[in-house]
C-alpha cells in the first residue's frame, strides 16, 4: 500500500512518533508532513513531536512543521511513525485512542502491530526507509528527501549497522539525485557536537567502567552532571555509541538519571548478545543491537539488577 492510498479517507491528519525523538522519528514525522502538504494539499494535517532536538531544526527551519502541542479535536486519522508500542506516544496517546483511524509505520522487531493499519518492517534500517517505500520516487522532492535521509543515516549509524542492505543504500542513493546536500547533514547529525555535548561525553567515558572481563562497560550520566555541565538531556545522545565501540566490549550501557530514583537505560551489542531481550524484560523494547527500557530505585540496585540479565545474553 502506498501513502496516499492509506490517507484518502482522511480529512483530519495526525502525525506522531515517539518520546524523546531521535533522527529517525524526526525525520519520518516531517517526511510524512512535507509529503502530505504537498500531494494532499486539502488535508488538514498536524505533526506532533514532544520535542524538536537542536540538531534536527534544520529540517524545520522556520518551526512551522512540529508542534508540541496536543490538538483537542479528534482526528480522522493518526499516523504512528517510529514507535514501537503505543506506551511511547507520551501525551499523544489520547488522540491516538480518540482516532477514527490509525497507522503504525515502523521498523521495530518488538512493534506487535498496535494499529488499524500496520506497515512494520522489522529488517529495515530505519522508519525513513520504509516511509520512502510507501511513497513514488517521482513524490519525493529535495525537502522530503533531506528529511528522510536524514532518518535513515542516525538511525544506521551513517549506515554503518547490519540493518543496512542493498536496497538501504538503493533507497539513499535516490534521495541523494534529489540534490540534498549529504555530505552535511551527515557531519551536522552524526559527527557534529556542541562543546557542552563534548564535556559530557567526556566525562561519560572517564567514569565508564569495564565489567565482565570487559565484555561489559557502564556509565551512568545524573541530573547532577547535566547541570554542572548546562547539558539538556538530548545532549547525552550518542554516549552509548562510543561505549559500545570500545575494543571487547559485547555490550554497551549508559544509565540516563530522569528523576529522583527514575532512570532510561540504553543498550548497544555487537555480535551475538541480543539487548531486546534485556529491554523486553524490563518492559521497554527495541532492536537486537539497540534497544532501551525505564527503571526506577536505587542506582546500584538497579545496576545489579540489570547485569544480572546482561550475563545472561554475555556467555
Ligand atoms: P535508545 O537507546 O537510543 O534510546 O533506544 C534504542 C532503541 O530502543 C530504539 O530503537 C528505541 O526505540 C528503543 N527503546 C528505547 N527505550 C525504549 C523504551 O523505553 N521502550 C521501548 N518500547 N523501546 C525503547
Ligand atoms: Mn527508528
Amino acid at each position: 500500500m502506498k501513502l496516499k492510498e492509506c490517507v484518502k479517507d482522511a480529512q483530519k491528519i495526525m502525525i506522531a512518533g515517539h518520546v524523546a525523538p531521535d533522527g529517525d522519528c524526526v525525520g519520518s514525522a516531517i517526511a510524512v508532513y512535507r509529503y502530505l502538504k504537498k500531494h494532499c494539499p486539502e488535508k488538514e494535517v498536524i505533526a506532533y513531536l514532544e520535542s524538536l532536538p537542536e540538531v534536527y531544526e534544520f529540517l524545520d527551519p522556520d518551526r512551522t512543521i512540529i508542534t508540541n502541542v496536543v490538538p483537542t479535536e479528534a482526528q480522522d486519522l493518526f499516523i504512528v511513525v517510529d514507535a514501537s508500542s503505543h506506551d511511547r506516544l507520551g501525551d499523544a496517546l489520547s488522540c491516538f485512542k480518540e482516532a477514527k483511524s490509525t497507522i503504525v509505520v515502523d521498523h521495530h522487531v518488538s512493534n506487535i502491530g498496535y494499529g488499524k493499519v500496520n506497515i512494520i518492517e522489522p529488517d529495515a534500517s530505519s522508519a525513513c526507509e520504509v516511509i520512502a517505500k510507501l511513497m513514488d520516487e517521482k513524490e519525493i522532492d529535495k525537502d522530503i528527501a533531506e528529511a528522510l535521509y536524514t532518518g535513515m543515516i542516525t538511525d544506521s549509524g551513517g549506515f554503518r549497522y547490519e540493518s543496512v542492505c542493498r536496497e538501504t543504500m538503493e533507497i539513499a542513493g535516490m534521495l541523494m539525485s534529489k540534490g540534498i546536500d549529504h555530505s552535511w547533514i551527515s557531519d551536522r547529525c552524526l559527527s557534529g557536537r556542541t562543546y557542552i555535548q563534548a564535556q559530557l561525553l567526556g566525562r561519560a567515558l572517564l567514569e565508564s567502567m569495564l565489567m565482565m572481563d570487559g565484555k561489559c562497560i557502564i556509565t551512568t550520566v545524573t541530573q547532577n552532571m547535566l547541570s554542572l555541565y548546562g547539558a539538556k538531556e538530548e545532549d547525552t545522545e550518542g554516549i552509548v555509541e562510543q561505549l559500545r565501540v570500545t575494543r571487547g566490549v559485547e555490550v554497551a550501557v549508559f544509565i540516563r538519571e530522569t528523576g529522583d530514583q527514575q532512570y532510561k537505560v540504553s543498550l548497544r551489542s555487537n555480535r551475538y548478545a541480543d539487548v531486546s531481550k534485556i529491554a523486553t524484560y524490563y518492559e521497554g523494547g527495541g532492536h537486537k543491537k539497540a534497544a532501551g527500557f525505564s527503571m526506577r530505585g536505587d542506582l546500584h540496585d538497579v545496576i545489579n539488577n540489570i547485569m544480572n540479565q546482561i550475563s545472561l545474553q554475555i556467555q
